[in-house]
C-alpha cells in the first residue's frame, strides 16, 4: 500500500543522521511508485539550510542532480550495512568521488557561545561533508545501529541506537501498519 499523502511528502529530519536524512528524502524508493521530497531547487535549499550546510553560492540544477545521484549512492551503503552485504566497487568508487571535493573546516563561536562551522562554499562541498559523515558512522559504532523501517514498503534507513525504534514514524508507519494488521484481523474472524 503506497500512501501518498501531504505528510508523506515533507521532507524528513528524523533519521538520526544527516547522511540518513538526505536518503530519506525519497520515501518508498523500493517500489514502483516512490516519493520525491526533494523535488525542486526550494526544497533542496530547505533541506541543506535546515542541516546548516546552505553554500553561499547560487543553487542550480547540477547540485539538484548532484545531491540525488550521492542519496543514491548513501541509499546502496545503508542499505548493504542493515542487510550485513559488503557494498559494490561502484558504490565505493562513487562515494569516494563526492569526498573528493570536501574542503577545509574551521569553526568559531557565535554571539551566544555556540561552537558553529563555516558555511560550505558550495554543493559540492555541502556533499562532500554529508559523504563524509557517512564515512565516520559506517566504519565506526553507529554502523551496528542502523535499522530499517519495519514497514515492508517504506524502506527508510534510521539510527537505532537503544534497538527500541520499529518504524520511522510513529505518526505514519506504525499507525499505517496498525490499522492494517486491525483490518486483517478483522477479515479473518
Ligand atoms: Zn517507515
Amino acid at each position: 500500500v503506497i500512501v501518498d499523502d501531504e505528510r508523506e511528502r515533507r521532507l524528513r529530519f528524523d533519521s538520526g543522521a544527516v547522511w540518513l536524512d538526505l536518503v530519506a528524502t525519497v520515501g518508498f524508493a523500493r517500489t514502483p511508485a516512490p516519493i520525491e521530497r526533494l523535488r525542486d531547487l526550494d526544497r533542496l535549499r530547505e533541506w541543506l539550510a535546515a542541516q546548516n550546510l546552505l553554500p553561499a553560492a547560487e543553487l542550480t540544477e547540477a547540485d539538484l542532480d548532484l545531491a540525488k545521484d550521492l542519496r543514491q549512492t548513501l541509499r546502496g551503503l545503508a542499505e548493504s550495512t542493515v542487510e550485513e552485504k559488503s557494498p559494490s566497487g561502484d558504490v565505493i568508487a562513487q562515494l569516494n568521488e563526492f569526498l573528493a571535493a570536501d574542503g577545509p573546516v574551521s569553526v568559531r563561536v557565535t554571539r551566544s557561545g555556540e561552537l558553529t562551522v563555516n558555511r560550505p562554499a558550495t554543493v559540492a562541498e555541502a556533499l562532500a561533508r554529508i559523504a563524509r559523515q557517512a564515512v565516520e558512522h559506517l566504519t565506526g559504532p553507529v554502523a551496528a545501529t542502523l535499522r530499517k523501517c519495519a514497514d515492508e514498503d517504506c524502506s527508510m534507513v534510521f539510527t537505532d541506537p537503544n534497538g527500541r525504534r520499529r518504524w520511522c514514524a510513529a505518526e505514519t508507519c506504525g499507525v499505517r501498519n496498525r490499522v492494517r494488521a486491525h483490518r486483517e484481523r478483522q477479515r479473518s474472524t
